[in-house]
């Protein structure tokens, strides 16, 4: 689902490269923890997926596509396969949750009967119920992250990529966006998520890949926050 062969990402006046020769390969329905210090590379790794940046050397193919090959106007259905869940939920603060939804089905052109039937489902999904008229500031940290899960997952994208998911939630809530997230994996979605919450990775045990200065030093399956010594 997801290939870096020999991936080297460096920014334009930076000394080292983000991604320093990376390989690795996520297959489909695969839920994979990126972890690492700040600025290991984490992020440019989900960039690189989004192709919201370009490698200077090596290969990235993302459901069989080649990036490298891939042309400007297919990017946006490539991203479009792909659910994306932030720290800072990036919800729309003038729309309720089901209409934050639905939003997303609505800027692709879905048919309007066809949101109605699949958003209640969703919401269902991410354990809002009986919330879908609330505005964001009218819930919790964690509830606006269901709501931002739900809005990744309505189009059933192959790949949900999460970048710190848990980094603004209390660990108490962090284990019900936890749920979440591997109820979206046991449909098939292969999930990438990066973060620092080692109580979270270890309570979960999956595969970890961990970078530092933009190497992997680590790819374990069932694995823990911390190197096991
Ligand atoms: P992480 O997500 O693990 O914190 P990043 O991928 O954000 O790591 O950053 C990896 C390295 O690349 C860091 O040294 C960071 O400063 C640098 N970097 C990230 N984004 C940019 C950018 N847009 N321009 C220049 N340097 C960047
Ligand atoms: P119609 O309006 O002709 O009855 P549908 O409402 O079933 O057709 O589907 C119309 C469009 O909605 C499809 O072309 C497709 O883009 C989208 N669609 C339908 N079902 C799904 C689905 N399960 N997942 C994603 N998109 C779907």
């Amino acid at each position: 689902m997801i290939h870096f062969d020999n991936v080297t990402k460096a920014y334009a006046n930076q000394n080292r490269p983000a991604l320093d020769h990376v390989s690795v390969d996520v297959d489909k329905g695969e839920f994979v923890f990126l972890v690492g210090p700040s600025g290991s590379g984490k992020s440019t790794f989900l960039r690189l997926i989004l192709k919201e940046e370009r490698p200077n050397s090596g290969a990235i193919h993302v459901a069989g596509k080649d990036l490298g090959r891939l042309s400007n106007f297919k990017v946006p259905h490539l991203r479009r396969r792909i659910g994306c869940v932030f720290q800072d939920f990036r919800l729309l603060p003038n729309k309720n949750v089901y209409e934050n939804v639905a939003f997303a089905l609505e800027v692709i052109g879905k048919p309007r009967r066809f949101i109605r039937k699949v958003v209640p489902e969703v919401i269902e999904l991410v354990g809002l119920e009986g919330k879908a008229h609330r505005m964001p500031d009218e819930l919790s940290g964690g509830e606006q992250q269901r709501v931002a899960m739900a809005r990744a997952f309505v189009n059933r994208p192959m790949i949900l990529l999460a970048d710190e998911p848990t980094g603004n939630i209390d660990p108490a809530t962090s284990i019900g966006i936890m749920k979440v997230l591997d109820r979206i994996n046991r449909t098939g979605t292969t999930v990438v998520m990066a973060t620092h919450d080692a109580a979270i990775v270890d309570s979960m045990r999956k595969r970890v890949v961990e970078l530092e200065d933009g190497k992997i030093v680590r790819d374990q399956s069932r694995g823990v926050y911390g190197q096991a010594y």
